[in-house]
């Protein structure tokens, strides 16, 4: 019979490799989506929600499409096990599944646990860096904070998921802090020893509109936090807040552990970029933030696109017996919002270099926003449209 491909996880990397494999191959290879959550919540576009410009309901959808339009199964669950050599799946509820080539994206898992006091006091201390209710419960925070409140946002070491992700953050909160809590102050505590992406265009940000709102300081090291008073305890510094929002460290998402295979630092599959096949492991393909970047790639819901697309491609051929494109490109476009109209981007184009055996930047390709426009936020907003229509309609 037909060959059959099943991927876990229905974000921005699987949905994509299912409906594209399911597109390509008109309906010449099975496919079935496993995916635990009934419905999909954007990450991008969530830091609009938190400064109360847009709606969660608005980031939600179902996978009814994929389905109807493109014959993609799709089973809700949570894969518990993948075999190996058996080529099976164990879900959570429904038994086992077999398969010739299994995708798995299950995106990223938190380590709340590299944080004194973090770990079970999400309530209290919300992430907010997987949207849904913890979004929600984020910005219900922002609006009760008091006039001359404090908003403390701490980053994590790179590598972690979305770059630019909590620079935009601050910014969407100081304007809302700016509007509706006077004399409130954002403090951005960056572990890392700079901006992590678009550094000037966030720099000229936070020292123009944002200059009495956001104190951004850089080589801030995290040691604990107590929930009771929202303070953090830091390398050199202590800080108390009104509102306490630290992005944990995170990990390839807990399925990889399943593979039985030694991750990357501890924490990322490493792949074969020709395939998105996961090193050692033929048949097994990996994308989307639970893969080990390439150097200068950055973890977002584009370059999880691209990756998907990569996969699916190199296993049709694969499957018809035909050697896939060696010299397989991506590209990236990342959109940041610095107030509710104004945008900035990065763009970057990675290509396989097969000396090195990875992904490489090319040099002169891609490009960076002079400033921040109006013109960018209508992109901005299109972007995020199209790529969810490209994944889910
Ligand atoms: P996900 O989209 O997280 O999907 C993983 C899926 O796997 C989830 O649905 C999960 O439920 C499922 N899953 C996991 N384990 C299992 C299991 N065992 N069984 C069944 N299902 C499972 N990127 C951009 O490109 N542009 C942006 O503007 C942007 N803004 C962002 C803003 C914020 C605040 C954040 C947090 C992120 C942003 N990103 C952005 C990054 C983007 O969200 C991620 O890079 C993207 O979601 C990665 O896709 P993925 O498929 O790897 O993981």
């Amino acid at each position: 019979g037909a060959p059959h491909v099943v991927v876990v996880g229905g974000g921005y990397g699987g949905a994509t490799t299912a409906k594209y494999l399911r597109m390509w191959s008109a309906g010449g290879i099975e496919v079935t989506l496993i995916e635990r959550a009934a419905r999909f919540i954007s990450c991008p576009m969530s830091n609009l929600v938190l400064a109360g410009l847009r709606n969660i309901d608005e980031l939600t959808a179902d996978y009814e499409r994929l389905r109807t339009r493109w014959g993609v199964r799709i089973v809700l669950d949570e894969v518990s096990h993948v075999d190996v050599s058996r080529r099976e799946l164990r879900l959570a509820r429904n038994g086992a599944i077999g398969f010739d080539r299994v995708v798995l994206a299950p995106g990223v898992d938190f380590l709340a646990e590299e944080v004194t006091g973090l770990a079970g006091n999400f309530e209290r201390i919300p992430h907010a860096w997987k949207a849904g209710p913890q979004t929600e419960l984020l910005r219900r925070q922002i609006e009760a904070m008091p006039e001359g409140g404090v908003f403390a946002l701490h980053v994590p070491k790179s590598p972690y998921r979305c770059p630019p992700g909590p620079y935009e953050r601050a910014c969407l909160v100081a304007q809302y802090l700016r509007a509706r809590k006077p004399r409130a102050k954002l403090l951005l505590l960056d572990a890392n020893s700079e901006i992590q992406s678009k550094k000037a265009l966030f720099a000229a940000s936070f020292a123009g509109p944002y200059k009495d709102i956001i104190e951004y300081r850089p080589d801030s090291t995290l040691l604990s936090v107590d929930a009771r008073t929202l303070s953090a305890e830091l390398e050199f510094d202590r800080i108390r807040a009104d509102v306490l929002n630290i992005v944990p460290p995170m990990r390839a998402g807990r399925l990889a552990d399943a593979l039985g295979i030694p991750l990357t630092n501890g924490r990322w599959i490493d792949v074969d970029w020709r395939t998105m096949e996961v090193r050692g492991l033929p048949g097994i393909h990996a994308i989307g933030d639970a893969v080990l970047a390439a150097p200068g790639m950055p973890k977002s819901g584009h370059i999880a696109n691209q990756q998907a697309k990569l996969a699916a491609a190199a296993i049709m051929e694969l499957l018809a017996g035909r050697t896939p494109n060696p010299v397989p490109t991506l590209l990236n476009t990342c959109y940041s919002f610095v107030d509710d109209r104004n945008a900035i981007h990065v763009a970057t184009v990675h290509r396989y270099d097969a000396t090195q055996g990875t992904v490489l930047p090319v040099a002169g390709a891609g490009g960076l926003s002079s400033a921040a426009s109006e013109e960018e936020g209508r992109y901005a907003e299109a972007w995020a449209r199209n790529i969810r229509a490209d994944m889910l309609a």
